[in-house]
């Protein structure tokens, strides 16, 4: 089975953050049947040029280290083959596209498939969802959507605000995807996607990968376990999501788990949930990667 993963953060640990204790490691990864892993470049809060441009320096290099370890790269998720473990890169948070349209190009060469408009800063290009829902996309951010689309770069909604959500939907060309978040009927919070936005979704041809955060799974103290992700899965399936939706843990990035699913070595653990649910063999190799793989056909 092809297993893919839209988001981790583990870059961002290993060069600006804390490199220990990581959730994703190669082990790990082979462990679980991860097929492709997507490592996001994050930008943070800090919005000085000369730091983002650091920061990404310094996750780049990083990433070279891996590979000097044996760690591969995809420049596409058609690459993915089951047993073989690969990386993709995302950018998370475009301010590192603020100098203008030629930044775009210049990270795609470098083989970045992804890259989410906002973090939870506003930026040159639109607004986070936990700033406000209702000032949409920058004429910049537009611009810089389509330059994106054009490139084969997948626009990446989560942390967007709605207003953005639905300025990509109506005034550009490809569907975009959101990489990790949750459904917000089950939990109300500002990141994730309201039964509006899930079915436009659907209807654009987008796609999914759901956050493994129990604070977007389920409200306060309440009990997080593999069943409460399966039910934001079925969730997105009543709303038409089936083709359309799999996993963007968010390991290294969240600061707690559901039960049972620590690092991408559980990922059997959660197949094993949604089979437990009733999915078919067909939907279930659908949700773990088939469908990324297919969404990126039809922006491609
Ligand atoms: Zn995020």
């Amino acid at each position: 089975m092809i297993l893919c993963d839209t988001h981790a953060d583990t870059l961002y640990r290993i060069a600006c953050d804390k490199p220990e204790n990581l959730d994703v490691t190669m082990k790990r990864l082979e462990e679980g049947g991860v097929s492709l892993q997507v490592l996001a470049m994050f930008v943070g809060e800090d919005d000085n040029p000369s730091h983002i441009e650091k920061r990404f320096e310094a996750m780049l290099a990083a990433y070279e280290t891996l590979k000097a370890q044996g760690w591969k790269q995809a420049f596409d998720p058609s690459e993915a083959e089951e047993g073989v473990v690969k990386t993709m890169l995302s950018i998370e948070g475009c301010e590192v596209f603020a100098p203008g349209l030629h930044t775009i190009s210049h990270y795609r060469e470098k083989g970045v498939r992804m890259a989410a408009v906002t973090w939870n800063y506003e930026n040159a290009l639109g607004i986070p969802a936990c700033v406000n829902e209702d000032q949409g996309l920058k004429p910049y951010g537009l611009e810089a959507v389509k330059e994106m689309q054009r490139l084969k770069i997948a626009v990446d909604l989560s942390h967007l605000n709605i207003a953005g959500f639905y300025d990509i939907l109506n005034k550009t060309f490809a569907p975009p995807l959101a990489s990790h978040s949750c459904c917000r009927k089950l939990r109300d919070h500002p990141r994730n996607l309201t039964d509006q936005q899930l079915k436009d979704l659907f209807k654009a041809g987008g796609y999914i990968g759901l956050n493994f955060y129990p604070a977007f799974l389920v409200e306060e103290c309440q009990p997080c376990t593999l069943n409460t992700l399966v039910d934001h899965i079925d969730h997105m399936h009543q709303l038409g999501g089936e083709g359309m939706v799999g996993f963007g843990s968010d390991f290294d990035g969240i600061s707690s788990k559901p039960e049972g699913l620590d690092n991408p070595a559980d990922f059997p653990k959660l197949i094993d949930a949604l089979r437990a649910r009733g999915y078919s063999q067909k939907h279930l190799e659908g949700i773990a990667g088939l469908s990324l793989l297919e969404y990126y056909e039809r922006i491609g």
